[in-house]
């Protein structure tokens, strides 16, 4: 590797943590998160606000999902912290993980709330399968307040669909951080700064509407914002940190983000790059479109040395604060 004055600038690498204890490290807050998150929603169940059976349209378990969401935080948290990367068996022990907790604080409620000498219409013990029957077939739609008939077996549906949120809720945080960059060679989570942003649309029109000449004056935009970007990623292989932020002020300047952000179609360049090793390159993505109708595609990658990676961080933090 090559000496580079902006070594300096560096990060120094936290202490190695072996891959096992990292596993354990997310797994135990993973358990932490989903046992304080089923917790909340039993006191809360108890108080009369029922999170697990709020229904968007009947049918999408909007509740069970944003639990599942909250419960299995403690994994992605954990692993971002200590750089786990994200593996598949790893998804499928966090959705293991999330069902045991569910059969967990279902037994725990039915232990809680049911007395030990408690006997059926059978005269039989009230076992714990007796008590999730009777509670899945009571299920009842609530609307404005007013509670209709019991579900029966339909209840179990609503059981599947509840289960279904729940763990694909779960799901969500995990996979989100397995499409981030990450660094094999020193196990953690890349970062990817916005370095510039160049203007490659127009103000978006009243209401939406065509004008003549839009298609032209749209690639003539894009076009120069283009030729923008190939002067970034021309100064970018001189390896020059200065120059190299020299123009990526020229052409998209941070300073500008708010207005440039507006426009119908933006061009934004992220300096991805490990932390600890500096090994990076320049990401180009073109944006369009806002709100709902925002579209991201990636334009162009260009390799960055991890001289040039220290010494931009170093120069933008120092220009840009
Ligand atoms: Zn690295």
């Amino acid at each position: 590797m090559p000496h580079s004055p902006y070594r300096a600038a560096v990060q120094s690498p936290p202490p190695p943590v072996t891959s096992a204890a990292r596993m354990a490290g997310v797994l135990a807050g993973g358990v932490a998160s989903t046992a304080l998150s089923l917790v909340c929603v039993f006191f809360l169940s108890r108080s009369g606000t029922d999170i697990m059976g709020w229904y968007a349209n009947y049918i999408l378990p909007v509740g069970a999902l944003l639990v599942g969401m909250v419960a299995s935080s403690g994994y992605g948290i954990a692993a971002w912290l200590l750089g786990c990367k994200i593996s598949g068996r790893l998804i499928w022990s966090v959705i293991a993980l999330l069902l045991c907790g569910y059969a967990a604080a279902h037994y725990l409620e039915f232990r809680l709330l049911v007395s030990d000498d408690a006997v059926g219409d059978d005269g039989m013990a009230f076992s714990f399968w007796t008590y999730f029957d009777f509670a899945t077939r009571n299920f009842r739609w609530e609307e404005h307040g007013k509670a209709g008939d019991a579900l029966g077996l339909l209840g179990y549906g609503l059981r599947g669909l509840e289960l279904c949120g729940f763990l694909g809720g779960g799901a969500i945080i995990p996979l989100a951080l397995r499409s981030k960059p990450y660094c094999d060679a020193c196990a953690r989570y890349k970062r990817s700064p916005l370095m510039a942003i160049l203007p490659a649309g127009e103000k978006p029109g009243l209401l939406g509407r065509t004008r003549a000449g839009d298609v032209e004056r749209g690639t003539a935009l894009l076009g120069s914002a283009r030729e923008g970007l190939d002067a970034i990623f021309a100064a970018a292989r001189t390896r020059e940190p200065v120059a190299t932020h020299e123009a990526m002020n020229l052409h998209g300047p941070l300073r500008h983000k708010r207005t440039v952000e507006k426009l119908t179609a933006r061009m934004r360049v992220y300096l991805v790059h490990c932390p600890t090793c500096c090994a990076g390159a320049l990401r180009a993505d073109l944006v369009t479109g806002h709100g709902k109708q925002i579209k991201v595609a990636h334009l162009a990658t260009e390799a960055c040395d991890d001289g040039l990676v220290a010494g931009l961080l170093r120069v933008s933090r120092a220009q840009d604060g």
